[in-house]
């Protein structure tokens, strides 16, 4: 049994997909007016690790990843620099992507971008002008607030502060203030706009994403996630659109994603402690410790972003990859190893129960280096088998299904005849025949196997 965090109900639930073995998930994309900061990838990262997670645990997911390439702020840049709005666009939506691809996350079925949907959310927002939730001033089409009784279940917001017919036409606006917000901005000199049924203008950030994830994943879907700062507005005004027009519930599960700060201070351009990922890159870290940092704290606690905990996230995910290097290399001893075996088993159900639990990455990750810990200790003792290291390795590369931290390339293991070899020269060794164990030792190397005598026992190495 799976149960989240849902934020509609405060509470933690059981996890009931709407179709058995399906899950339908929808998660806010980026806003390509800029390259993506590392806030962004938190976000992307816990939703790339609830996503492998569900895959990991038998579902099949259809997901679905907007990307919102008209808004104030792309029409703000791409007016700046005197471009149009694809032109200014196209560039970041290539940079995410690269971001995509460099962090492993797994890429969506569905990428809709906002300015490919626009008949779709002019049909919602007719539809929203004929069933009265919305109406028009001036051009341009607002969502009425006082219709919608249902309005701040999500954020739990304070409706008493509710002036009805007071507008907003911004995308984005301050909490606490509660206005009717805009669904189609009337065309204004120096900003693109459709000519539309509903006359020329534009669509309004969060019309935008009941439009797309609806049309993908149907009027009501299994999981919606975003950062908490995605809450109130969007994504209360998304369930306002979505559930008016189509008068059912618009989403089950709602999972948000808590800040990042850095060095204990919000993030921001003037503080100078702003970061993109290419910011980290071009200082030579490792993408993959980026995204071991990203993943390992609760996604409902805040991170707090500093170059010591980048440190002690590369030098975590080392102890991974010398231990699946251990387990390649090392020449062990023939035999059934039942006991290694059982214990990889409980291991990997361990891991795999703690992120039942809400995702909990902090108890999966203590499972891993708790086997790991114990593993090294019956290597240690030479008291781990061929069969033990095996199983030992299968399951570190089937919990890196949800993790992703390990290298994409897997090394082949070595035929059975070399392995006998080696373990041939290391009883030679014992033995303190070594005329023998040279030869062999010179065989080996002739076959492209380099062995290498170390405290901890030998290991072996191809060589091209
Ligand atoms: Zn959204």
């Amino acid at each position: 049994m799976i149960r989240f965090f849902n934020t509609l109900s405060g509470k933690i639930e059981e996890f009931q997909p709407i179709k058995e073995g399906e899950v339908r998930l929808y998660t806010c994309g980026p806003t390509v007016y800029d390259y993506a900061h590392l806030g962004n990838y938190r976000a992307y990262v816990f939703e790339d690790l609830l996503k492998r997670f569900l895959l990991f645990y038998g579902y099949k997911v259809i997901h679905v990843m907007n990307i919102t390439d008209v808004d104030d702020k792309t029409i703000r840049g791409a007016n700046e620099q005197g471009l149009s709005l694809n032109d200014y666009t196209k560039k970041y939506i290539e940079a995410f992507f690269e971001d995509v691809r460099v962090l492993r996350l797994l890429p969506a079925d569905y990428y809709p971008r906002a300015t490919e949907h626009i008949p779709d959310m002019v049909r919602m927002i007719k539809g929203l002008l004929e069933k009265g939730y919305a109406y028009v001033k001036d051009g341009s089409v607002y969502f009425s607030l006082a219709k919608f009784p249902n309005y701040g279940r999500l954020s739990k917001i304070n409706l008493e502060d509710l002036k009805a017919g007071v507008r907003i036409e911004a995308d984005e606006y301050e909490k606490e203030s509660v206005h009717d917000f805009a669904l189609w901005k009337k065309a204004k000199e120096g900003e693109p706009y459709w000519e539309t049924e509903i006359g020329p203008g534009r669509p309004g950030w969060h019309i935008e994403c009941s439009a797309m994830s609806t049309r993908y994943l149907g009027p009501t879907f299994d999981i919606h996630c975003g950062g908490i700062d995605n809450i109130f507005p969007h994504h209360e005004n998304e369930i306002a659109q979505s559930e008016a027009f189509y008068g059912q519930k618009f989403v089950n599960y709602w999972l948000h994603c808590h800040h990042l700060i850095v060095d204990g201070q919000k993030m921001s351009k003037s503080k100078g402690n702003f970061y993109t990922l290419r910011d980290l890159l071009a200082r030579k870290y490792d993408p993959i410790d980026i995204r071991y940092f990203l993943l390992s704290t609760h996604y409902r606690k805040m991170l707090n972003f500093t170059f010591e905990g980048l440190e002690q996230a590369r030098a975590s995910r080392q102890r991974i990859l010398d231990f699946v290097y251990e387990l390649e290399h090392r020449s062990l001893p023939a035999g059934d190893d039942p006991e290694a075996e059982k214990l990889s088993e409980n291991s990997l159900s361990r891991f795999k129960n703690e992120l039942a639990e809400d995702l909990n990455i902090s108890s999966a990750l203590a499972a891993l280096f708790d086997f790991i810990r114990e593993i090294n200790s019956r290597l240690a003792q030479d008291s781990l088998k061929q069969t033990g290291a095996k199983k030992a390795r299968e399951v570190v590369y089937e919990m890196d299904k949800v993790l992703a931290l390990l290298p994409e390339k897997k090394e082949e293991n070595l035929p059975p005849e070399i392995m006998e070899k080696i373990e041939l020269r290391q009883k030679a060794r014992k033995e303190k025949n070594f005329a023998l164990a040279d030869r062999l030792r010179e065989e080996l190397a002739q076959q492209g196997i380099v062995l290498e005598d170390t405290k901890e026992g030998v290991r072996w190495k191809k060589i091209k």
